[in-house]
């Protein structure tokens, strides 16, 4: 028998949650986002989850070409655009809407040859600092795009640094607006956080700004694979999504100790009192963060419970105390539903470990057997 340690892809929470997106910002087009494999759930396995979506957005040249593969004939979007001159040509056969954040991608479709015009995202840097043209610099670049017979219809996008934090997106639409106002074009602007708080049924909206947030392309990953993307602030239920990914696993052995006994490497935690322990095929080598200190969440046979001592590559220890029938095979769930349908969110996992949802779904790791569980 393989270890028991499975992850499970929801196709229904994935559609799901992509339409708790699409009932924020109800006039745009959604992108689901996929890069990175689709925040590691696997593009091919979320894939009928999220064929409703308008188009889908990715960075790797490789993962558009899988998307294609599936027979997906609608957009899709480069996010960051070409890495090189012959990745245009790649765009050129598989009809690949890409990003432009900066000149040297200007030169290299200047000099690209195709019959077919493309379809670009031109990117500012409003503010965020990573890709895209300093609004300063955005009207010369849509210029120079748009008098290239290599170019088709250009979109105008940009990227929120804090749509999920205090700080939000009011100075970044400002300086978007200023410099895009009189410029035609579709517009991209929102990721998860952006569409849920700061568009017309978010917390965060203002009547003014609102109309922009979700205008004509919005741009969700994290919530459309369960994730708040402002946790503790929002929890995924506080927002009505699903977990698309459930790690789980079983237990694999029982140890009565007594107190003053220590469990794991380091000896890092000691019992205060006579204590059962079940130890779980699941570790680091699976992708569950070794920085989870004792006391992160976990459900054994679906009742809560924590983890006690290091997590080690193979094995993490709980604490059994709430659930007195737990055995060896009970079921363990490390994110998600357990298959009663009691639900532990992936973000008080990563919260756990100091780090976010996002963290914690691409870093799955290779050996964990993957299954799909249809619309449920
Ligand atoms: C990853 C990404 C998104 C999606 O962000 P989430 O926080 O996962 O919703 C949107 N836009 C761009 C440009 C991205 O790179």
């Amino acid at each position: 028998m393989p270890r028991p340690i499975l992850a499970t892809i929801h196709t229904g929470a994935l559609r799901h949650n992509f339409e708790r997106i699409r009932a924020a910002a109800p006039d745009a087009r959604a992108w689901a986002i996929v890069k990175a494999n689709a925040y590691g759930h696997g593009i091919e396995r979320v894939f009928d989850g999220l064929r409703g979506a308008d188009g889908f957005a990715l960075l790797d040249l490789e993962e558009a070409q899988r998307v294609r593969a599936l027979g997906w004939r609608g957009p899709i979007l480069l996010l960051e655009g070409v890495f090189e001159l012959r990745d245009l040509e790649l765009c050129s056969r598989l009809d690949l809407w890409h990003t432009v954040h900066c000149e040297e991608q200007i030169d290299m479709l200047a000099t690209h040859k195709t019959n077919v015009p493309h379809r670009v995202f031109l990117k500012m840097n409003s503010g965020m600092n990573r890709l895209g043209f300093a609004p300063r610099l955005y009207r010369a670049a849509w210029t120079r795009l748009n008098a290239l017979p290599q170019v088709d219809e250009i979109s105008l996008m940009t990227h929120f640094s804090d749509a999920d934090g205090a700080r939000g997106i009011d100075a970044q639409m400002a300086v978007f607006a200023e410099v895009t106002q009189d410029l035609p074009g579709e517009r991209s602007l929102s990721n998860s956080a952006a569409t849920l708080r700061h568009t017309l049924s978010g917390p965060e909206a203002s009547a003014r700004l609102a109309p922009y947030v979700a205008s004509d392309w919005v741009r969700p990953g994290i919530a459309v694979y369960g994730s708040a993307p402002d946790f503790p602030e929002h929890s995924a239920s506080d927002w009505g999504l699903q977990p698309s990914m459930t790690l789980s696993s079983k237990i694999i052995a029982v140890q009565a100790i007594q107190a003053g006994d220590s469990v794991g490497y380091g000896s890092i935690f000691t019992a205060q009192t006579d204590l059962r322990i079940g130890v779980v095929a699941c570790g680091y080598a699976d992708g569950y963060p070794r920085s989870c200190p004792t006391g992160t969440p976990v459900l054994v046979n679906g009742v809560r419970t924590r983890t006690v001592g290091r997590v080690s590559m193979d094995m993490i220890t709980v604490d059994l105390t709430p659930v007195p029938q737990a055995a060896l095979g009970t079921e363990v769930t490390l994110w998600g539903a357990s298959a009663g349908g009691q639900l532990l969110s992936i973000d008080e996992v990563a919260h756990a470990a100091g780090t976010v949802g996002y963290e914690l779904m691409c870093g799955l790791a290779q050996r964990v057997p993957v299954t799909v569980a249809g619309d449920d």
